[in-house]
């Protein structure tokens, strides 16, 4: 049985857990993550639409992404592709997106504002009912799985320890350190990380704090190949949340279901692809021409938080138990800074690249905290 000692120790090993394995491992520290599956990127990661966007209605999204973004660009391993993120925006959500796109400029990311002609240049849809359009020429798609794998290879070169099948079951804090129990034996740390995604509540409350991360289910669906070859954005009508992205030669499909009840429900809703299809089809008609392939779709979990904003940082009310989870479905987005941060929050006191404040758990305490609007 291990009985092992770290600086620190990482709950996930998504790649949230991998990001913050590896700056707190380049930052000097010794890490040992721990996995409960038996692989990396088992969690959301590997279920993710892959989307990176700078569109957001939260200034702190928009630079978390944005600065990842960045990162991603220079790492081949991550295989980022500007295909661009193109909003069709209702009548009356028009005013506020507007904002939110004249904030975005003033923070200095790349966006556009279109009118639906340009738009309809780039995708053909009906324009019934919408103002406008915006559109991020470096937003685009990554690939999850390969970041996750290139953040565990730098993490394991600078000494971090990944463990499989290895969950935590129960930690304690005594004597100035946290005593975490896993079927591999004890570990010991001055810190623990939440990286736990959509099971972070669920890990806060084996170390008996309350961190409000639920799972939300939500389905992708994917067409056959298409007849025609041509790359389409990842195109969201925000009038119904229906998106859709070129994914090779196929599109990937997907909208949330508001009413989609919160918790681990497993497997793929098939009367939500109906609603779904209904919605598509009503803003974009030429997609009755193409025709689903059940076995390409899949399902995983969003791990939300009440205003769909991450929490992240030192828990307050205890010691060294630190918060990178409740990403609210744009996670694998904000990984590389997020690391970057939760590294600074720990080896240097307090996170300082980004004032990560509005994020902090204590915004719940001053209800009610800024919601993120821009959710796919
Ligand atoms: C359908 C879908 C589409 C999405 N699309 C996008 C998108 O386009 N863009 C985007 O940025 N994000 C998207 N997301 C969200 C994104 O996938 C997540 O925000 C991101 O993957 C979170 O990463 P993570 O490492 O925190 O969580 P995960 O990848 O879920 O990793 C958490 C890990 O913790 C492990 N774990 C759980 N309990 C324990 C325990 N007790 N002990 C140890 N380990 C434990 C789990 O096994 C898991 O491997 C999407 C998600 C879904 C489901």
């Amino acid at each position: 049985m291990v009985n092992q000692r770290a600086d620190v120790v990482v709950a996930g090993a998504g790649i949230i857990g991998a990001s913050c394995a590896y700056r707190l491992a380049e930052r000097g520290l010794s890490v040992a993550v721990l996995e409960a599956s038996s692989t990396f990127a088992s969690g959301s990661t590997g279920k993710s639409a892959a989307g990176v966007r700078v569109q957001f209605s939260e200034p702190l999204n928009v630079m978390l992404s944005w600065q990842s973004i960045q990162e991603y660009q220079e790492m081949p391993a991550a295989g980022y592709r500007p295909i661009g993120y193109l909003f069709l925006v209702p009548l009356d959500q028009w005013e506020a997106h507007y904002q939110s796109a004249v904030m975005q400029k003033e923070l200095g990311v790349p966006v556009e504002v279109l009118g639906l002609e340009a738009a309809r240049r780039i995708i053909s849809f009906s324009p019934h009912g919408l103002a406008g359009a915006t559109f991020g020429p470096a937003d685009g798609v990554v690939d999850p799985h390969g970041i996750t794998q290139e953040y565990i290879r730098r993490a394991r070169a600078r000494g971090a320890e990944f463990h499989f099948d290895a969950p935590l079951i129960q930690a304690s804090r005594s004597g100035g350190l946290w005593r975490v129990d896993t079927p591999l034996g004890k570990f010991e740390a001055g810190f623990i990380v939440n990286a736990a995604g959509a099971w972070a509540g669920q890990l806060a409350l084996r170390a008996g704090l309350s961190v409000p991360v639920r799972p939300s289910r939500r389905m992708v669906f994917s067409t056959a190949p298409l007849k025609t070859l041509h790359t389409y954005p990842l195109t969201i009508d925000l009038s119904t949340g229906f998106y859709l992205r070129s994914e090779g030669e196929r599109l990937l499909l997907g909208m949330s279901n508001p009413n989609e009840k919160e918790g681990f429900v497993e497997g793929i809703d098939w009367s939500w692809m109906e609603t779904c299809l209904e919605a598509g089809l009503s803003r974009f008609p030429w997609l009755s021409e193409t025709a689903l392939d059940a076995k390409a779709s899949w399902w995983g979990y969003y791990e939300v938080t009440p205003d769909h904003n991450p929490i992240l940082g030192l828990m307050p009310g205890t010691q060294g138990f630190v918060n990178a989870c409740g990403f609210s479905g744009h996670g694998v987005q904000q990984a590389a800074m997020v690391g970057k941060l939760i590294a600074e929050e720990i080896v240097d006191g307090r996170a300082h690249t980004l004032d990560i404040d509005p994020f902090r758990y204590q915004r719940f305490e001053r209800e009610p905290s800024a919601k993120e609007r821009n959710i796919v």
